[in-house]
């Protein structure tokens, strides 16, 4: 086995082991490998050891090295988790499987062209700066729950939430957040119903078994699996 098949195979173990101690089994769990940065043959050797989520933050990156063709070729889901510019929503939708860092002016516009077929993407994660970063995408769990007193029809479109939490925050701080956020899905899964509200984005390499315990089903692995990245453009 080649050293990234290994690593995500031990990523795999540690992250079912923790999601079977919360769930009772590993069903369920989805495990994005997050690729920005790493050239096309250390994806297919992670998708060659079995990854069925890639998750991309730019589309020029990802579209020059080729990571849409992989789908000719094998069963794999094409993740944005990105930061989104309104200039590119429209090449993003029609690229990317899914957009897990959707903010609601991209869910306006998904939901003004209605289930159309125009876009290729059909899921949608809303994303959730769970710390209120500034410097970050995302929006507070204050301003989800807003928009959810609101009715406010971008919440039609989403099938879960991803959070992102600050990366220099103690363990401590970061469960509590992950608590948070678990509790605003629990809150969405109830309005919304079980059957669309499925998916909670949360925990990186760094921390992917707490985020687990603390109630995630889809945890973006990187560097864990495939060591450090050139820098990325800004
Ligand atoms: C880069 C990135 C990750 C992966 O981070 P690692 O620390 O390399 O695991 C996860 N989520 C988002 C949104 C990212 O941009």
């Amino acid at each position: 086995m080649g050293e990234v098949a290994d690593r995500f195979a031990n990523v795999r173990e540690r992250a079912e082991l923790a999601y079977r101690r919360v769930r009772g089994s590993s069903d369920g769990l989805r495990i994005v490998c997050v690729t920005k940065m790493q050239p096309l043959p250390r994806v297919l050797e992670v998708i060659e050891a079995g990854a069925t989520d890639i998750g991309e933050n730019y589309l020029q990156e990802a579209a020059g090295k080729g990571i849409f063709e992989l789908r000719q070729s094998h069963e794999v889901t094409i993740r944005y988790i990105g930061r989104l510019q309104s200039n590119k929503y429209n090449a993003i939708l029609r690229d990317f499987d899914t957009v897990d860092s959707a903010d609601p002016k991209l869910l306006g516009r998904v939901h003004a062209a209605g289930r159309t077929g125009m876009f290729r993407a059909q899921t949608f994660l809303l994303e959730v700066n769970a710390g209120g970063e500034p410097q970050k995408a995302g929006l507070t769990i204050a301003q989800v729950r807003d928009l959810a007193l609101a009715h406010n029809p971008a919440l039609d479109e989403i099938s879960g939430l991803m959070a992102v939490v600050p990366l220099e925050a103690t363990e401590e701080v970061r469960a509590g957040m992950y608590d948070a956020v678990s509790l605003l899905f629990q809150d969405l899964t109830k309005e919304f119903g079980p059957s669309r509200i499925k998916t909670l984005s949360m925990g990186t390499s760094d921390d992917f078994e707490l985020a687990i315990l603390h109630g995630s089903n889809m945890i973006r692995v990187g560097t864990a699996i495939f060591g450090p990245r050139a820098s990325g453009p800004s």
